[in-house]
């Protein structure tokens, strides 16, 4: 019995399943929801992800529902756009020299369809795991209302809060921030009120520090939010503090907001036994750098290729390394994101938005701060030393990269160069 059983039908599960499927595996996903959930969270897609996507035959869908980040820039509140990073200079690296903008609830329905496609293949919805049994070859997950189902292994991409983690007595240790994120999407042209704006912009300031994000069909705006005051004093100041990234004289058009207590955590271990950890369940971190379903996304590929070696020091050696990483990389990139974002001391400021331009300015230093915030250092970090060409074959023999299709006439707007002098504006 070869069944892999993978807990959590979200992007994670999901492409896990995909992967192990279009490599022979029958599979199980149990999700304890009634459908796929329809929550907007995660929206940005790095490089890596979109191969390890497109590789999977999902690529040129996920680019009809999303938008093309050829650039993204570092603003500040008062001074305005600081730098512009072009992904261009990652040509000779990735098949994908840019960020895709597309919510994850686009890319659930597409992993679904592909996965039902698969011989073998079954989504079990409304199936809560609550326990797990291992045995030397085999596991079994049972359900809270007394069901179960066995499998090879088990693939928990059950979430943060995860019950396979639980059930194997794993501890998620780590920090909650001080502060709650607040997620606004607008149904406003923020590029109309700010001409200078890219589809993912990062606003420095230390007290009322942003996130301005374009998805498809909104613009987000993040914004860090104190732990204890009341959620419904939070959104009814939402929309003054709104009008000061930009005031357009009326209250802004808000089509939903969310607030999110936010952690950094990664579990203690990613396998026991026949059991591994994969996503939010393994690991979590602040969305700042767009790095949480992106590196879950990469250890459901990782897991994949290491089940089908058939290999249990395979499967050991992938755990280990996805636990690496998630450590030394995605944590330490996602909290230096949210220190740089929110930094007080005024010289230390200045020094890093001057480090920012130089970087900007300076396409070898610009490819080495993009290999590391595109994701592609931890996944290929012999090929990707600064200053080092990678060779071209990170792009599969014969596959160019298509100017991927993204919504009709929604292609990006060429981005502003980085040497364009910042203007005196809000954001
Ligand atoms: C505001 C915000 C913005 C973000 N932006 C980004 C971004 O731009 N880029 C990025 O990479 N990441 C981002 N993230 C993080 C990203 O959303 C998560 O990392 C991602 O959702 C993790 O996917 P997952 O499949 O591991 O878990 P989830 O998406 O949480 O899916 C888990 C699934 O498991 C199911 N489930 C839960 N418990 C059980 C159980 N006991 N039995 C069966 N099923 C169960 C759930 O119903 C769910 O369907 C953001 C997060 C937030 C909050």
């Amino acid at each position: 019995m070869n069944r892999i059983l993978i807990a959590g039908a979200g992007p994670v599960g999901l492409t896990a399943a995909l992967a192990l499927a279009r490599r022979g595996f029958p599979v199980t996903v149990l999700e304890s929801g009634a459908g796929l959930a329809a929550e907007s969270r995660a929206s940005t897609f790095h490089p890596p992800t979109l191969e390890m996507l497109d590789d999977l035959g999902v690529g040129a869908e996920l680019h009809e529902r999303g938008l093309l980040a050829p650039t993204f820039a570092y603003r500040d509140r008062r001074a305005g756009l600081i730098a512009l990073l072009d992904l261009a200079v990652l040509a000779g690296d990735t098949r994908y020299p840019y960020r895709l903008q597309c919510e994850q609830s686009k890319l659930t329905p597409i992993l679904r369809d592909h996965l039902l496609r698969e011989d073998g293949a079954e989504i079990r919805y409304g199936w809560h795991l609550s326990g797990v049994e291992q045995t030397g070859d085999g596991v079994t997950a049972r359900s809270a209302d007394g069901r179960s189902v066995a499998g090879a292994w088990l693939i928990g991409a059950d979430g943060a809060h995860s019950a396979t983690r639980r059930a194997i007595g794993v501890e998620f240790d780590g920090i909650t921030y001080p502060e709650r994120f607040l997620v606004a999407s607008a149904d406003e042209e923020l590029s109309a009120w700010l001409p200078d704006l890219v589809s993912v912009n990062y606003v420095f300031d230390p007290v009322e520090w942003c996130v301005l994000l374009r998805t498809p069909d909104h613009w987000r705006v993040l914004l860090p939010t104190p732990s204890e005051t009341p959620d419904a004093a939070e959104y009814a100041r939402l929309d003054a503090r709104l009008r000061g990234v930009h005031d357009p004289g009326r209250p802004w058009r808000i089509a939903h907001a969310s607030m999110y207590r936010v952690h950094q955590r990664v579990a203690a271990a990613f396998r026991v036994g026949r059991v591994l950890l994969a996503g939010d369940a393994a690991h979590v971190n602040n969305p700042l750098g767009g790095l949480g379903m992106n590196s879950g996304i990469h250890d459901a590929i990782a897991y994949a290729a290491a089940l089908a070696a058939g290999d249990e020091s395979a499967v050991e050696a992938a755990a280990g390394a996805r636990r690496r990483i998630a450590l030394e990389y995605v944590q330490t990139v996602s909290h230096q994101n949210y220190e740089r974002m929110r930094a007080t001391d005024p010289v230390a400021r200045a020094a890093h938005l001057d480090s920012l331009r130089a970087t900007a300015a300076d396409p070898v230093r610009a490819r080495a701060a993009l290999i590391r915030s595109s994701m592609l250092s931890p996944l290929r970090p012999a090929t990707t030393r600064p200053g080092k060409r990678a060779r071209p074959a990170t792009t599969r023999p014969g596959k160019r990269a298509r100017p991927a299709a993204t919504r009709p006439g929604k292609r990006a707007r060429p981005a502003a160069r980085s040497d364009k002098r910042p203007r005196p504006a809000a954001a």
